[in-house]
């Protein structure tokens, strides 16, 4: 009897000892899981990148113990702005949401949701691109057909925002603050639509943040604090 039991509490303990590392996500904070985006991004557009955890252990350790992201993004599914080799990552380390122009519908949110609630992430960013094709369309009031005018209408309020503050700017500068205000209106409209985000920022587990990737020079820009976070932390929001 014994023997058989004693296994199955070795199993328990075992099970104790891991449980609450993983229900407890990957043990960063905030800030930490923000300096190591842009260290890893340093090291990107340095081009001395340390390729962190891509080898066969990190493959089996995350695939066996289950996942940790130490941060969530929600970018553009443009190919020239790879996200784990922008921020120098690896596996397990991001968890990502890719949709052409970044925006933020339901699908996208509660994708974010989940990293939030569930993975414990402690960081989540909203990563808009240089010369992003979606955010064109939207400038160029280009026609589209099929499914494509839905996911412009996400972008559009952006658009328009912009054409109104910036009454004189066109071409590249335009798209340049058009591109701004998109990550700012995927942030508005995360805000308006998640409680569960909020809930998260409000009781200091989450911090969001907007960012901008230059595709020549590999640089991440990060954006001020959007006011729906400030709103939420008392002003203390945001990528500083
Ligand atoms: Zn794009």
């Amino acid at each position: 009897m014994k023997r058989r039991t004693l296994p199955l509490l070795t199993l328990i303990i075992l099970l104790a000892l891991t449980l609450p590392a993983l229900a407890a996500g990957p043990g960063v904070s905030p800030d930490a899981a923000l300096t190591m985006l842009k260290e890893g991004n340093a090291r990107f557009v340095a081009g001395k990148p340390k390729y962190p955890h891509q080898n066969k252990e990190r493959r089996v350790l995350t695939a066996t113990k289950g996942e940790a992201p130490f941060a969530t993004i929600l970018s553009c599914s443009d190919s020239r702005a790879p996200v784990e080799l922008i921020f120098d990552q690896g596996v397990g380390d991001l968890f990502v949401v890719r949709v052409a122009g970044n925006v933020a519908g339901t699908d996208e949110i509660a994708s974010m949701e989940y990293a939030g609630e569930h993975l414990h992430t402690p960081l989540l960013v909203v990563l808009g691109h240089s010369k992003c094709g979606a955010v064109t369309a939207v400038v160029e009031n280009a026609r589209l057909h099929g499914s494509l005018p839905a996911l412009a209408a996400k972008i559009k309020p952006a658009v328009f925002k912009t054409r109104m503050a910036h009454r004189d700017l066109s071409g590249n500068a335009l798209l340049t603050a058009a591109i701004k205000a998109n990550v700012q209106q995927a942030l508005a409209d995360l805000f308006a639509r998640s409680r569960i985000i909020k809930d998260l920022v409000k009781a200091g587990k989450l911090k969001v943040s907007g960012a901008i990737y230059d595709l020549e020079s590999g640089k991440v820009e990060w954006l001020e604090p959007h006011p729906g976070e400030k709103g939420l932390v008392g002003g203390k929001a945001g990528a500083k």
